[in-house]
């Protein structure tokens, strides 16, 4: 018979919710838990392999990083390697190959140069590349390249990742380790959420349900879900769209980033191999605000304005974006990228910066690849928050906000979850052995998670 009541619903089928599920069902003594999905499949958003830019962010070369957000990423990143290793989907669904982050100019390369005197300890494996080494690791990094070039990055790390195998991994151990019922409804959408007296009722096309913790998971869709239950009313959401151009896989075998305009809000392009589309390589993602909450439905334009809820504080928070002439320019620019005839023109000059001899004819914009990310405006401070963000309503409730890198810090936002979801239903967490199970003996030992929320993000 069909069950109607659990303890723990999740909302969104997603590497944040499916996370959630394998740590409730493995590491709690909860007896009832369940993942609801609207679509028949688990990870068809930004999950998707094809969505994102498949990129284990631990923050050894994401400049848009600050050393304090790279150790706390760092930590969650290693959280989701030591999973996946364990588990045996090492060179399956996590791999290894070179990456880096470039220095090109004279600024850049003495940037690159400080920046790795300050890194070295916390990620020991990180090495200084010269233009010569370059030649060697990726040969066309530097032919045809008059100025100097220093990177630094690594040869043997794991570092790109399918994050939506990653996910159904999650089900499928969550069902193993589950001490009760662990339910995942697929093709069941959320439509509202009440709260009656200490319990809440899920409406969905498959009937009522009710749960005495829910967690929203829905991506770009929580805060939506959030201002329909009067929660959340100072933030906005901000979809911010990004595509990618394919090459051919000749071009590159390492994940190569480039350096951050810290004036610009989104992070640089990189290019890497791609692990899920045979013979081709990747540049990008571009960043394109877009009117809507999913990327390739066009019935979520509504849901947007819903979600935006445009006023005084929004229209500040993109005036003052958009006095700054870099941001304008980058804005109008990223716009471009997107239109056929010229996009292609425009957004090789942009890619040449990885690979200068790169050509025309070897790139070719990737259709319906590319996600949205739904970054989060913050009302009362008027500013555009980067990286995740959760609204904890301490009354059985809450809703993730998962821009990059959510996929990478999936298992420490669930871990956090977790501790309230023990806190308010009085369950028992076995902190001991999520632990020793996916950190290793040094971090286990440091400070308690703190999420890394609110950060500047990358992708
Ligand atoms: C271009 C781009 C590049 C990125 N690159 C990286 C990267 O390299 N590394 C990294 O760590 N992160 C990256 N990210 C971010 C990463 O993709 C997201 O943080 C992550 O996928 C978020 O996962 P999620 O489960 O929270 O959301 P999603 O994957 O969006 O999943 C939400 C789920 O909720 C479901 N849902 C929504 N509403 C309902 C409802 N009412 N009822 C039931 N189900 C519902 C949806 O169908 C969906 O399955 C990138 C994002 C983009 C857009």
């Amino acid at each position: 018979m069909q069950q109607h009541y659990y303890n723990v619903i999740i909302i969104g089928g997603g590497i944040s919710g499916t996370a959630l599920l394998y740590e409730l069902a493995g590491y709690t003594d909860l007896d009832s838990i369940a993942l609801f999905e609207k679509y028949p499949a688990l990870a068809q958003i930004n999950t998707n392999g094809r969505n994102n830019s498949q990129t284990l962010h631990c923050g050894d070369i994401e400049t848009n990083y600050t050393f304090e957000k790279a150790k706390k990423v760092k930590r969650t990143a290693q959280m989701l390697s030591n999973y996946a290793i364990r588990h045996g989907y090492g060179g399956k669904h996590i791999h290894k190959f070179p990456k880096m982050v470039i220095g090109v100019s004279e600024e850049e390369t003495a940037f690159i140069k400080a920046r790795y005197e300050r890194f070295k300890n916390l990620y020991p494996y990180l090495e200084l590349f010269t233009k010569e080494d370059l030649a060697g690791i990726e040969p066309k990094l530097t032919e045809g390249r008059k100025e100097d070039i220093v990177a630094m990055g690594a040869l043997d790390e794991y570092c790109a990742v399918d994050f939506g195998a990653i996910a159904e991994t999650f089900v499928q151990n969550a069902k193993t380790m589950a001490k009760g019922v662990c339910d995942v409804h697929l093709d069941a959408e959320v439509y509202q959420i009440d709260k009656l007296g200490d319990k809440f009722q899920l409406l969905t096309p498959k009937g009522k349900y009710f749960a005495d913790y829910v967690v929203v998971d829905a991506g770009a869709h929580s805060l939506l879900q959030a201002h329909k239950m009067g929660y959340g009313k100072e933030y906005a959401c901000l979809p911010i769209g990004g595509s990618f151009y394919y090459a051919p896989a000749s071009i590159l075998n390492s994940k190569v980033y480039t350096v951050q305009n810290d004036k610009l809000p989104f992070a640089a392009i990189h290019g890497d191999p791609d692990i899920l589309v045979d013979g081709k390589c990747r540049f990008g993602p571009t960043a394109l605000a877009l009117p809507k909450l999913e990327r390739y439905r066009e019935n979520t334009y509504m849901e947007f304005f819903e979600s935006l809820r445009p006023d005084k504080s929004v229209m500040k928070v993109f005036y003052d974006l958009l006095a700054d002439e870099d941001i304008r320019e980058y804005v109008f620019k990223n716009m471009m990228y997107e239109v056929p005839g010229i996009r292609k023109g425009l957004f090789l000059k942009e890619a040449k910066k990885i690979v200068p001899t790169l050509s025309e004819k070897e790139i070719e914009f990737a259709e319906h690849v590319g996600g949205l990310r739904p970054q989060i405006i913050d009302k009362k401070e008027k500013r555009l928050l980067l990286g995740e963000a959760k609204i904890d309503t301490k009354e059985g409730i809450v809703f993730n906000m998962t821009p990059s890198p959510g996929a990478t810090s999936c298992l420490g936002n669930a871990l956090k979850d977790v501790e309230l979801i023990a806190a308010y239903l009085g369950c028992e967490f076995d902190e001991k052995r999520f632990k020793s199970d996916h950190m290793d003996e040094e971090e286990a030992m440091s400070q308690p998670y703190v999420m890394p929320g609110f950060a500047a993000s990358a992708s």
